[in-house]
C-alpha cells in the first residue's frame, strides 16, 4: 500500500508515519528528512535546500521533484511507502501522477491530518529531533525517557534551526498559500481521507488504521 500523508507543519505526519512503518512495514519517504540529510552531507541537493529551508520557504518544485523521482527510481519498496511531506504544491501533485504512471505504482490513500493552526506553534516549538535517526519527541506531549536523548537510538536531540519563531510563522504562511490548496485538489478528485489530528497520538493512529482498513 502506498500512502500520501498530508498536513500542516507540526500536524504529526512524521509521528504517524513512523508508527505506520512499525505496524505495516512501509517505507517512510520524508522530503524534509531527505533535505536535512542532504544538507548534512553537503551534497548537490543540500546546498540549495539549505537556503530555502532556513527561512521557512519551500524548496523549488523542479528540484524537489527531481529528488523524489531519484529516490523512487533508486529504491524498492516491498510493502509500499508513505510520502511524508510530499507533494506540497499542485505542481508536485501533478508530477507525482506522471511519475506514478512512468514507474507503474498507485497511490492507495491520501491521509490529511486536520488540526487548528493555533495548536501548531506549541507543537513546533516543543519538538525535539534526533540528530542520528530523525525520530521526533515533544518536551511536553511526548518527552524522551532521558532529557535530550533519543529513546530509539541514544542519539542527541536538537531543536531544528527552522523552528525559530520567525521561520515557523513563514512556514505556516507558506503552508496556507501553497499546500492547503492541495486539499481542495484531492477533495475534488474524491480521494482524500480527513483525520482529526487534534487528539492524542494513539487516537490519531487508531483513526488512520480504521480509515485504511476500509480501503
Ligand atoms: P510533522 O511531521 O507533521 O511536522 P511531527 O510528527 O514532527 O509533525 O509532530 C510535531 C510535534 O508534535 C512533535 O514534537 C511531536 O512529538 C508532537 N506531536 C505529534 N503528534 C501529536 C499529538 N497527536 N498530540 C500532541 N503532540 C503531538
Ligand atoms: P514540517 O515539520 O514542516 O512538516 P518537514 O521536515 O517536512 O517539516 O520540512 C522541512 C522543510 O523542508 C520545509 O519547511 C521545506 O522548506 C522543505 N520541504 C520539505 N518537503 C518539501 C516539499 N515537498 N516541497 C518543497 N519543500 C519541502
Ligand atoms: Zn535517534
Amino acid at each position: 500500500m502506498n500512502i500520501i500523508l498530508m498536513g500542516p507543519p507540526g500536524a504529526g505526519k512524521g509521528t504517524q508515519a513512523s508508527r505506520l512503518v512499525n505496524e505495516y512495514g512501509l517505507t517512510q519517504i520524508s522530503t524534509g528528512d531527505l533535505f536535512r540529510k542532504a544538507i548534512n552531507e553537503q551534497n548537490q541537493y543540500g546546498v540549495i535546500a539549505k537556503y530555502f529551508i532556513q527561512f521557512g520557504h519551500l524548496v523549488p518544485d523542479d528540484f524537489t521533484i527531481q529528488m523524489v523521482r531519484d529516490y523512487l527510481k533508486d529504491n524498492t519498496f516491498e510493502n509500499g511507502f508513505i510520502l511524508d511531506g510530499f507533494p506540497r504544491t499542485i505542481v508536485q501533485a501533478r508530477e507525482l501522477e506522471s511519475i506514478a504512471k512512468e514507474f507503474k505504482f498507485n497511490i492507495d490513500a491520501i491521509v490529511n491530518l486536520d488540526i487548528p493552526q493555533a495548536k501548531l506553534i506549541k507543537r513546533l516549538s516543543g519538538r525535539r529531533t534526533c540528530k542520528d535517526c530523525g525520530s521526533t519527541f515533544h518536551v511536553e506531549f511526548n518527552p524522551p525517557k532521558q532529557e535530550d536523548i533519543c529513546d530509539k537510538c541514544g542519539g542527541e536531540l536538537y531543536q531544528r534551526s527552522d523552528e525559530s519563531e520567525e521561520a515557523v510563522q513563514v512556514r505556516l504562511e507558506t503552508y496556507n498559500r501553497q499546500t492547503k490548496p492541495l486539499i481542495d485538489y484531492y477533495t475534488m478528485k474524491g480521494t482524500i481521507i480527513n483525520i482529526n489530528g487534534d487528539q492524542p497520538m494513539e487516537d490519531v493512529f487508531k483513526d488512520i488504521e480504521k480509515a485504511l482498513e476500509d480501503k
